[in-house]
Formats: C-alpha cells, sequence, structure tokens
C-alpha cells in the first residue's frame, strides 16, 4: 500500500465511518487519539504521511474520518483497552505453541501493568500508542507483538522480591508477564527510516506484525531508506526478511555496529555459545545475506544517518546499541534491549535475562545508561518496554516516568 498524500483524506478508506471528534468530557485524549489517524489538517503538501504531521486536536464538533477498527494500527499495546483489571490477564488459553499469550490477554495484562509498575502517585511515563517529536524527528513506535517473559528466562525473578512485585502487577507466578516488541519507525524530511524491523516469521504468529502495520501508517517496505540495527536477534533481525528468506526492504541499507556482524558471522562464537543459540546465528546470518552489498557497519558512536548516532550498550551481545536522536537542543535515546522487563529490571537492574550473551557487562552497561540518563535527563524508551519517559533514580534502581 503507497502512502498518497492527497487522496486518502478525499476518500475515507474502505468500511470507515464518519465520526464527530468529541472534545468535551473525560475521553478527549482517546478522542484525539482516535481521529489523528484520518486528521485532514494534518497533512501538508509535503510528501510525508499525515500519521508523522503533530497531531491537531479535533475542534468541537469538527468532523473527522474514523478508521473502521480492523484497520486501525495498534501502535502499542497501551492504545487498548484503557482499564482493565489485572486479573484479566490469567484468563484465556495460550494461542501459539510458543506459549505466548494471546494479543487480547496481552494487552488486558499489560493495561494494568503501568499501576504496578509505577505505584500510585507517581508520575507515570507516557505511553507508546501514539507518534512523537524530537526537533524535526518524527518518530512512530510500531508493536510488532508480545513475546512473554517468564522466571526460567529472568532467574532472579524466582525470588521473593520477584514474586512480591508479579503477584503485585497481577501477573502469573510463574508467567508468562507480556512485553511488547517495539520497531520504531522515524521520519524527517524525506527520509524514514525504521529502528528494528521486529521478529517477521521467525518467532511464531503472535510477532511479526511491524510490516503490515507500518504499511499502514503510510511506511510499506519500498518507502523506508535505512533499517537501524540494534542487534542481531531474532525478535529484531527476523522482519527484515519475507518468509522467503528474502529481503522484505528493497531500498533500504542496513545499518548495524561492525562489532555485531562480526559475532554472528564468527563459527568460533556459535561453537561456545549453546546450541539452543544457534537457530539466532542462523537467522542472522540470513538477515545479512539476504541484504548483502547494502550492510553498512559502523564502529562504536558513529554516526548511523545524519541526526541518529549509535550508543554501544555491549553486553545483551557484543554489537548491542542504541541510537540517540539528535536536533538542536532536543535529544532522545531509544535504549534497545536495556530492559526486558520494565517491571522487574527498573527496581532491579543487576537482574539479567537468559538472552544476554555476557551477562555480567549486560547488567554493568544497564547500570551504567541508566545513570547516565538520570543525570542527563532526555527522553528514553526501549524495544521492550511499553512507555516513553525520563529516568529518575529511586531506591537501588530506577523508575521511567512523564
Ligand atoms: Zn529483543
Amino acid at each position: 500500500m503507497g502512502y498518497d498524500p492527497n487522496g486518502a483524506t478525499r476518500n475515507a478508506p474502505e468500511g470507515a465511518t464518519r465520526c464527530r471528534a468529541v472534545t468535551s468530557g473525560p475521553s478527549v485524549r482517546s478522542a484525539d487519539r482516535r481521529c489523528r489517524p484520518l486528521e485532514a489538517r494534518a497533512l501538508s503538501t509535503e510528501n510525508v504521511p499525515r500519521q508523522f504531521k503533530r497531531a491537531v486536536r479535533p475542534r468541537r464538533g469538527q468532523r473527522c474520518w474514523r478508521k473502521p477498527r480492523a484497520l486501525e494500527p495498534a501502535w502499542n499495546m497501551r492504545a487498548v483497552p484503557s482499564r482493565v483489571p489485572a486479573f484479566a490477564i490469567v484468563r484465556g488459553p495460550m494461542t501459539s505453541a510458543t506459549g505466548l499469550l494471546s494479543r487480547r490477554d496481552f494487552l488486558a495484562g499489560a493495561a494494568a501493568l503501568p499501576l504496578a509498575a509505577g505505584g500510585l502517585g507517581r508520575a507515570m511515563a507516557t505511553p507508546l500508542n501514539a507518534p512523537f517529536s524530537v526537533g524535526a524527528f518524527r518518530i512512530m513506535p510500531i508493536l510488532d507483538g508480545p513475546f512473554g517473559l517468564t522466571p526460567a528466562l529472568i532467574p532472579d525473578a524466582d525470588s521473593v522480591e520477584g514474586e512480591k512485585l508479579v503477584e503485585r502487577a497481577g501477573l502469573p507466578k510463574l508467567g508468562p508477564w507480556p512485553q511488547p516488541v517495539n520497531v520504531f519507525a522515524i521520519n524527517r524530511g524525506d527520509r524514514f527510516y525504521v529502528v528494528d524491523a521486529g521478529a517477521g516469521a521467525t518467532l511464531g504468529p503472535d510477532l511479526g506484525k511491524a510490516a503490515e502495520r507500518l504499511a499502514a501508517v503510510g511506511v510499506p517496505p519500498e518507502r523506508v531508506n535505512a533499517l537501524l540495527m540494534t542487534h542481531l536477534h531474532a525478535d529484531h533481525a527476523g522482519g527484515l526478511m519475507k518468509a522467503d528468506g528474502t529481503a522484505l526492504f528493497p531500498n533500504a541499507e542496513l545499518v548495524v555496529q561492525q562489532m555485531e556482524v562480526a559475532f554472528w558471522s564468527d563459527d568460533g562464537a556459535m561453537s561456545r555459545m549453546p546450541t539452543s543459540m544457534e537457530p539466532m546465528f542462523m537467522i542472522a546470518r540470513k538477515a545479512l545475506e539476504a541484504y548483502k552489498g547494502r550492510v553498512r557497519t559502523v564502529n562504536g558512536s558513529g554516526e548511523a544517518v545524519p541526526g541518529i548516532t549509535f550508543v554501544p550498550l555491549p553486553g545483551h551481545t557484543p554489537g548491542h546499541a542504541g541510537f540517540l536522536l539528535a536536533d538542536g537542543k532536543e535529544q532522545f535515546l531509544i535504549f534497545a534491549d536495556t530492559i526486558h522487563s520494565a517491571l522487574l529490571q527498573f527496581p532491579h537492574p543487576a537482574w539479567t535475562v537468559v538472552f544476554d550473551v555476557d551477562a555480567s557487562l549486560a547488567a554493568a552497561t544497564r547500570r551504567g545508561i541508566l545513570d547516565r540518563l538520570v543525570i542527563d535527563k532526555i527522553g528514553v524508551t526501549g524495544s521492550h518496554i511499553p512507555d516513553r519517559g525520563r529516568i529518575i533514580a529511586r531506591q537501588a534502581g530506577y523508575v521511567l516516568v512523564d
């Protein structure tokens, strides 16, 4: 689906209904959000999807098109539903062989998390359910799908403190605890970048929604100029490829840390890892092969594309990195897999996930970048957290706040 800068506002999409913007009462924000995707006034003649424009809040009584529900891109799991009791997550069967929650259960559980993670009376962070700007950059978070963490994946969570946090969040003691896999579309001028590509067809049917959701918001694969890779784990690199293993993004260069490419390409490294990691190596290699001739490697904190630099965050993988967006005085960091569970790892940054290639380095890196963010006070989000905000120190850990 290509983006037509003019047509979409003249013609409502198939199945769309007229809606009246509600600008009073408690639902102002949701009305704003509901109408934003087809907000005509947010469009200019510039060849840029209107979703990337600053939202224009509908005036009282102003009419706008509302997309039919099924067509709405799920920018993030927090978008719906807004207030579901925490216990909702324990209902309903698992839907896939991967043991992931159904999307519905995931949404229900995730909606309950902010209360548990943030606590009463504390400033909560901003849900990743809408585009936002950093200077001239327009960033749109896209949910690739949910995955479930368990105590087996964060062994330190199998503890009195872990159980307390999980119980307070209303989550099942043994998991799965739902986490998002986020992809970020970034636009500046006529350039379109995508940070990570989601899981594609590699990790089961609950994941791999990024491509269709990107297309639904006006960023089809052929429009993407550069793929900015935080690292090459399957939930980030699987979506680079179609199901047949060929490149999904025909015009994009793949920008990744040199060390990351070296690690996944190294037979010696593969032989030193548990055999269960072999599929990860194969997926990373397939992705690099699919983009052969257009992989651009960067060392350390070099520039990925104009205004966006790598922030090396080694440990999770050797070339694991975040991306710092900077425009004028505005800065924002996408810190990738620094945190896999906001609930558990913000208060306990020493707790590691079993996916870490070097767990103690990953923990030290996490502590280091979170300390830096406390001082720098810049906005941040990540690949597996449902919000964006600033980091503050609290007790022995950290909290993400608005
Ligand atoms: Zn990840």
